[in-house]
């Protein structure tokens, strides 16, 4: 246990869709003026550095963000890949751009900076971070101390699935949950599938996203089997976004440590997601495609419900 690092994987391409994902969700739930508790189940350290050892050595934000950026952002008088960026990619670059100085991308927001960016002191909003590895812990309070938000921002060193249930159905009656475990051991899918159940009993208007791994493993293709039926069961709507960047052709450079194809494909499920994300992730997703797809298996898919 605890082998996982985020660092290691920030700015991959999974964490674009998830990230992109969440930010719509969010720009959407902040529009109503009741306050909105965002609840982050495995957090995270919250900032990442991208010009560091462990994206250097992993090489999978060459492969997402630094990608993108490149493409879609570029240092005048360069001019963007795509002639009409999608507003929700815009609004994604634009937020990594608030962490890092002009025309740079050193430094990279894990989603409990994004939610806290995004929420809003006079509404009352208020974020719940659940973390569990000693260092990255440590990492995340001492990130968000630097923040100075008081009472808007709480963080545990808990178990994310069992912290969660306190603080569901919220005072305000509305709020995000966002369930990102590292899936490094099997049970982690099973813990899904009985905190969405669980949850959805305790809260059943709440949006709840989870991310997963695309990967030849039984548990990982059929989690979002088992999240429809029980959404479904509990006539609820859904949202299901995946994205493959398929497989690089030239991975290797002599001379250079050996890096292995990684995690080429992820999905987002959202279970009573915005009416809005659906219509965002129409014009985003392909447009991830086109810049961060890199050979055989690569795709998108986008489906809902309800
Ligand atoms: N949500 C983060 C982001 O998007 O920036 C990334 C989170 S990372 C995929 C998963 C994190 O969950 C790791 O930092 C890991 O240490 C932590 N973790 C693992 N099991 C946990 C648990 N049961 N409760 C809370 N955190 C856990």
């Amino acid at each position: 246990m605890f082998s996982y690092r985020h660092a290691f994987h920030a700015g991959s391409h999974a964490d674009v869709l998830k990230h992109m994902m969440l930010i719509a969700m969010l720009r959407h739930l902040t529009q109503k003026e009741t306050a909105l508790t965002v609840i982050d189940t495995h957090a995270g350290a919250g900032l990442y550095r991208l010009d560091g050892d462990y994206a250097g050595k992993s090489g999978e934000a060459a492969d997402g963000v630094i990608k993108l950026f490149a493409a879609l952002a570029p240092a005048p008088p360069a001019q963007p890949q795509i002639k009409d960026v999608a507003p929700l990619l815009q609004d994604y670059l634009g937020i990594l751009a608030a962490f890092n100085a002009p025309g740079q991308l050193k430094i990279y927001p894990g989603s409990p900076f994004i939610e806290q960016r995004l929420l809003r002191e006079e509404a009352r909003d208020k974020l719940k971070l659940f973390e569990l590895h000693p260092t990255d812990i440590k990492a995340l309070a001492g990130n968000i101390a630097q923040l100075e938000a008081g009472r808007q921002v709480a963080v545990a060193r808990q178990d994310g699935f069992e912290g969660l249930k306190a603080f569901l159905p919220p005072p305000s009656r509305r709020a995000l949950v966002l369930i990102d475990p590292s899936y490094e051991i099997k049970s982690d899918y099973q813990k899904v599938t009985a905190c969405i159940q669980d949850n959805l009993k305790r809260f059943a208007t709440g949006t709840y996203a989870v991310w997963y791994p695309i990967i030849p493993r039984p548990e990982a293709h059929e989690l979002p089997r088992r999240l429809k039926t029980l959404t479904t069961q509990a006539g609820k709507p859904w949202l299901h976004a995946t994205l493959s960047i398929g497989q690089a052709e030239e991975r290797n450079v002599p001379g250079e440590p050996e890096r292995g194809q990684g995690l080429t494909a992820s999905g987002m499920f959202v279970i009573n997601p915005p009416h809005t994300l659906k219509a965002a992730l129409q014009v985003a997703l392909p447009q991830l495609l086109q810049v961060l797809g890199r050979g055989r298996g690569q795709g998108q898919t986008l489906e809902s419900a309800g």
